[in-house]
């Protein structure tokens, strides 16, 4: 797409006609749950989805879990996806990508637990994995899913100063702090509805500016798909210097209808992409994310772009110097034919 400079083997090998681009960044994803890909009925809603993953919580230590999420980071290389930021559940499934060598990216562990002992169990793994792991990320899951403790815990822990969150995801997320609602019933199912006063009756960003969760430097707000305008006025107050994540497919899957665009794109926040797992989104390729955006007639094409690489290689800190391009032969410049032709030939910068 004429972005940057061209790779060096772009002057010395005869290639065939096509379009040019630098690696695609999957801002968000769950590697993990590669091994769900169609399991997860659409329209089931966020409650629905936990459920289904936790039913089947012991496929995604199985060695089929890993060949799932080998091939889906395949495939989605095929087509111009590259970098990710990874969140998994699973310490040894974070140890495990560790040792991909098709894997580039961040690794998150997630530290999923809204009561004790459960959220105390969790803590003690991800203590016990940083010191062992030099680059693993220790971050919560949600307001929902990760207790008041686990929010002061990876705060004191942070690495990179950098943190992910799945935030404002489903309306249902604004009934937590008042103890009813789909969450909150799905909560009490697990035995994991915990009554803590720094939630109760509060305002949800309040309650994560308390725990110390806006104090870093580089912070991606996975969704807001229900956020209100007014909450996103506060974040642009509060924390100009967040990141967005978009993964517009997965609310797709989920129903989830977003009405915030354009309150999003006028704020200060950073767009990226991300597809969520290819547990509710069909695969992990950025490329098709970036396409199915474009159709909702909302974003523009090149602010698409931007998302996909620039703004996030300068976000994620990425060396553009480490940045590989690819060639997608018989395309055009537009984001629909380099779609439509998306086996790319890869072409290191
Ligand atoms: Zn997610």
């Amino acid at each position: 797409m004429g972005f940057g400079r061209p790779p060096q083997d772009f002057f010395v090998k005869s290639l065939p006609e096509g379009v040019i681009v630098p690696g695609l960044v999957n801002a968000h994803t769950h590697l993990e749950l590669s091994v769900l890909n169609k399991k997860i009925p659409e329209g089931c809603g966020l409650a629905g989805m936990a459920e289904a993953i936790s039913s089947e919580r012991t496929l995604l230590s199985s060695a089929t879990a890993r060949r799932a999420a080998i091939e889906q980071i395949a495939n989605a290389f095929q087509e111009g996806t590259w970098f990710y930021n990874d969140i998994s559940n699973n310490a040894e499934f974070t140890g495990f990508l560790r040792s991909v060598p098709e894997f580039t990216g961040n690794r998150f562990l997630e530290l999923l637990g809204f009561q004790s002992p459960n959220d105390e169990q969790r803590m003690q793994i991800g203590k016990e994995l940083i010191e062992s792991d030099h680059e693993v990320i220790l971050t919560p899951h949600s307001v929902y899913g990760s207790s008041p403790a686990i929010m002061r815990f990876v705060n004191e822990y942070k690495r990179r100063s950098l943190l992910s969150i799945h935030l404002l995801e489903s309306m249902e997320e604004h009934d937590l702090p008042h103890e009813r609602g789909e969450i909150w019933e799905f909560l009490k199912k697990i035995g994991q509805a915990y009554r803590h006063t720094e939630i109760r009756q509060k305002n949800l960003l309040e309650y994560l500016y308390l725990q110390g969760i806006f104090s870093y430097k580089k912070l991606l707000l996975v969704h807001l798909s229900s956020a209100y305008p007014s909450e996103i006025d506060y974040l642009s107050e509060v924390v100009p210097h967040a990141a967005w994540v978009l993964c517009q497919r997965s609310n797709e899957h989920l129903h989830i209808q977003r009405k915030n665009w354009q309150a999003l794109l006028n704020s200060p926040l950073t767009m990226l992409i991300g597809t969520d797992s290819a547990a509710t989104s069909p695969d992990v390729s950025v490329l098709k994310e970036m396409y199915q955006i474009l159709k909702q007639g909302q974003v523009s094409e090149s602010r698409i772009w931007q998302a996909a690489t620039f703004s996030a290689y300068d976000y994620l800190e990425i060396s553009q110097s480490h940045v590989p391009y690819f060639l997608y032969p018989e395309a055009r410049p537009t984001l629909e034919s380099i779609a439509s032709h998306a086996k790319a030939i890869i072409l290191r910068g």
